[in-house]
C-alpha cells in the first residue's frame, strides 16, 4: 500500500473548490446553479494577449527562457512599477514565475529556516498558511476585524514578533474582504522591522484611491503580483516577484531547480498585457464595480452585513452571523445549505480563517445579469428564514 507523505495527506484543501466541484456535480445532474464562489474573472483575456501569445507561438517561442524571465518582459514589469508607482525596479531584481503562487512559494523558501515564523491576516487568503508551511515557515496569525476594515493593527502585529519572525504578509486588495490598505497603515507596518512581503495580485482592481505598492515605502519588501486578476489571465500562469538583491539568487536557483521557468509565448502574452491592454482592464474594471455596487446594495436590503464597503478586488465579505446564530448553522453548512436549497454557490467565511466565521465570501466574477439572479435567489432563501 502506498502512504502519502504526512504534509501531503494533511494540507488542507481549498474549500471554495469543494464548494465549486459540489455547484458543478449538482450542474451535471442538471441544477441551474449561479456562481458567487470564484475568485477568478468570468471574463476572457484580452485580444492582444491572445494574439501576442499566437505570434509568439509561430515565432517559435516554445522553449524554456532565462530562469529570471525573459528580459524584455523584466524591463515591461519594471515600466510598469515607474509609471503605475513612480518607482524605480530593477529588472535583476524580477523573477518571473508561473504565476504569483509559485512566486509566494519561492519568496517564503527563501526566507525561512525550520522555526522561523511568517505572519499573516486572520482571516485570509486561504491558501497562505499551506504556501509558509510549504515554504518551510511557520504562519502565526494576527485577528484584523470588521470595524478596522479588516486592516492589521500594527499593535497587535508588534505583539506578536519575535526573533523568529521573517515577514509579515501584506494583502490588498485583499482576498476575501476586497478592502484596500491606506497609505499609513502599510508605512506603520513597514516601521514595525520585519521585511514585507506583500501580494499586489489584486492591484489595479480598485474602485476608489489607487493601491499603495510596498515599494513605494520600503526595499525592505518583497512584492508579489501576476497578471491573473487585473488582466483576467488566470489560467495562463504568469506572475513575478520583485526581491531585495540578496534574495534574487536564491530565487533563481530554486526556479532553475523547481520551475525552470515560466513559460515562453505566455510570456509573450504578458509583455502585451502590460503595454497594450490599459483599456480592456479599465473596461473590466468599470463592470466589476457596477457589480460591486448591486452586490452591497442588494446585500444590504437583505440583510447580510457589507461594512465597510470593499473597495477592491471582486469580493463582499458579508456578514451572516444573523443568519447563523438565528439557524445554528456555522458558515461552511450556510454555505452548503445556501448551494442546496437556493442553487448559489458561495464561499464560506471560515475557507480564511478562523476569523471568518459568520461570513460568506460573495465573489462578483460573474455578468451582472447572473448576479442579479444569484442575489434574488439569496433574497428569497433568506427572507424564508427570516
Ligand atoms: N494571492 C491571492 C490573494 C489570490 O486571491 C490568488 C488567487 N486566488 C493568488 C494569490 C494566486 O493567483 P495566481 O497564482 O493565479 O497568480
Amino acid at each position: 500500500m502506498i502512504r502519502p507523505s504526512k504534509k501531503s495527506a494533511e494540507i488542507p484543501p481549498f474549500l471554495v473548490m469543494e464548494v465549486l466541484e459540489r455547484a458543478q456535480a449538482m450542474a451535471a445532474a442538471g441544477a441551474n446553479v449561479i456562481h458567487m464562489e470564484v475568485g477568478e474573472p468570468d471574463f476572457h483575456s484580452p485580444a492582444r494577449v491572445v494574439a501576442a501569445a499566437e505570434a509568439g507561438l509561430r515565432r517559435g517561442q516554445t522553449h524554456y527562457t532565462h530562469s529570471l524571465g525573459r528580459r524584455d518582459l523584466r524591463e515591461a514589469i519594471a515600466a510598469w512599477h515607474r509609471t503605475q508607482y513612480g518607482t524605480a525596479i530593477d529588472p535583476d531584481a524580477i523573477v518571473v514565475t508561473s504565476g504569483s503562487s509559485p512566486a509566494l512559494l519561492l519568496a517564503f523558501w527563501a526566507l525561512c529556516d525550520p522555526g522561523d515564523e511568517i505572519i499573516l491576516a486572520n482571516p485570509g487568503y486561504a491558501c497562505y498558511p499551506q504556501l509558509v508551511r510549504f515554504g518551510g515557515g511557520e504562519p502565526v496569525f494576527v485577528d484584523v476585524f470588521e470595524e478596522d476594515s479588516f486592516q492589521y493593527r500594527p499593535a497587535a502585529i508588534a505583539a506578536k514578533i519575535t526573533p523568529r519572525t521573517k515577514a509579515i504578509l501584506v494583502n490588498s486588495p485583499s482576498n476575501p474582504t476586497g478592502c484596500v490598505i491606506d497609505r499609513e497603515r502599510l508605512a506603520e507596518i513597514c516601521r514595525l522591522g520585519p521585511l514585507v512581503v506583500s501580494d499586489e495580485i489584486y492591484h489595479g482592481l480598485v474602485y476608489g484611491e489607487r493601491a499603495v505598492s510596498v515599494r513605494e515605502i520600503t526595499e525592505n519588501s518583497i512584492v508579489v503580483n501576476g497578471f491573473s486578476k487585473l488582466f483576467a489571465m488566470t489560467g495562463w500562469r504568469l506572475g513575478y516577484v520583485v526581491a531585495p538583491p540578496e534574495l534574487v539568487r536564491p530565487m533563481q536557483k530554486m526556479q532553475q531547480n523547481f520551475f525552470i521557468s515560466a513559460g515562453d509565448f505566455v510570456q509573450n502574452a504578458g509583455i502585451a498585457a502590460l503595454n497594450e491592454c490599459a483599456v480592456d482592464a479599465a473596461r473590466m474594471r468599470t463592470e466589476y464595480d457596477r457589480r460591486r455596487r448591486l452586490v452591497l446594495r442588494r446585500c444590504r436590503e437583505i440583510g447580510l452585513g457589507a461594512a465597510p464597503e470593499p473597495t477592491g478586488a471582486f469580493y463582499v465579505f458579508a456578514n451572516a452571523k444573523r443568519y447563523c446564530a438565528a439557524s445554528g448553522l456555522c458558515s461552511y453548512d450556510l454555505a452548503f445549505d445556501i448551494l442546496e436549497k437556493a442553487r448559489v454557490a458561495v464561499t464560506p467565511g471560515t475557507d480564511f480563517g478562523p476569523g471568518g466565521e459568520g461570513y460568506l465570501r460573495l465573489s462578483y466574477a460573474n455578468s451582472y445579469e447572473n448576479l442579479v439572479e444569484g442575489l434574488e435567489r439569496l433574497a428569497r432563501y433568506f427572507r424564508d428564514r427570516g
